[in-house]
């Protein structure tokens, strides 16, 4: 059987001699593990579209229950993200948390967009990596079926003082439910409209809310990643604590 998919590679392993075994993100059946055969010999043609980050229209073939990549047409590198370790570990959790959250087999236009204008994103000059993450999670989240609540208590249902933010109850809780909830976290009234307003914005409208996200993206962030982490089967590092020199 032989496909052609819109792939960005998640992870590429060596193989061999010679292969890379490489695990691509599809826009068309979730994620697949493909191998690049002779993609390290010197002038193979699958050299460049069997590197981590590369986005691409993939030609794959199945034999004996496994896929192998017949040819690629790169449509975008990300070059990048390679450049600051910051950024490139931003990618990498970006691409992670898209594995955990893409069903085997299914098509995912949205949340392969979503990765996509992200790793794009990062490859911008001046790129603020964490405002970008917390934008993408909140949309991943959305898009999972998990949009974190956040306009009355996900306890009780009050709609004043929800000054605490709750990851593992899902969203905003109220002063008297934050009491009982050791997990609960202090929100800010300027943090907590945001992220309701990431979640309201497209993906694509990111460049318009950056300004506003700035102040408040590390504690946004470190909420949405707490929302992921009682979600996802893995956590996510908080960024900060995977690079501890980079403040
Ligand atoms: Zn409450």
């Amino acid at each position: 059987m032989q496909q052609t998919v819109f792939a960005v590679v998640a992870r590429a392993v060596n193989y061999r001699d010679h292969d890379r075994i490489l695990t691509l993100i599809t826009r068309e059946r979730g994620t697949i593990t493909a191998t690049a055969r002779g993609c390290r010999k010197p002038q193979s043609k699958l050299m460049s579209c069997a590197q981590p980050f590369v986005y691409g229209e993939y030609e794959l073939a199945e034999v004996k229950g496994r896929w192998y990549v017949r040819s690629c047409q790169i449509r975008e590198i990300f070059y990048n993200l390679r450049l600051d370790p910051m950024v490139l570990t931003a990618a990498g959790h970006a691409t992670q948390a898209v594995r955990e959250f893409a069903n085997p087999e299914e098509e995912n236009a949205k949340l392969f967009t979503l990765l996509l204008r992200t790793l794009a994103r990062l490859c911008e000059e001046k790129a603020d990596p964490i405002s970008i993450l917390a934008f993408f999670l909140a949309k991943l989240l959305d898009f999972a079926g998990f949009c974190p609540e956040m306009q009355a208590c996900v306890c009780c249902g009050a709609e004043e003082n929800l000054g605490w933010f709750d990851g593992e109850s899902g969203g905003v809780v109220c002063r008297d439910c934050a009491r009982h909830l050791p997990t609960a976290k202090p929100i800010s009234p300027t943090c907590r409209q945001l992220i309701g307003r990431m979640v309201q914005t497209p993906t694509a409208g990111y460049e318009a809310l950056a300004a506003q996200l700035s102040p408040v993206a590390g504690e946004a962030y470190a909420h949405l990643l707490s929302s992921y982490a009682a979600t996802a089967a893995k956590p996510l590092p908080h960024l900060h604590s995977v690079l501890p020199q980079v403040t």
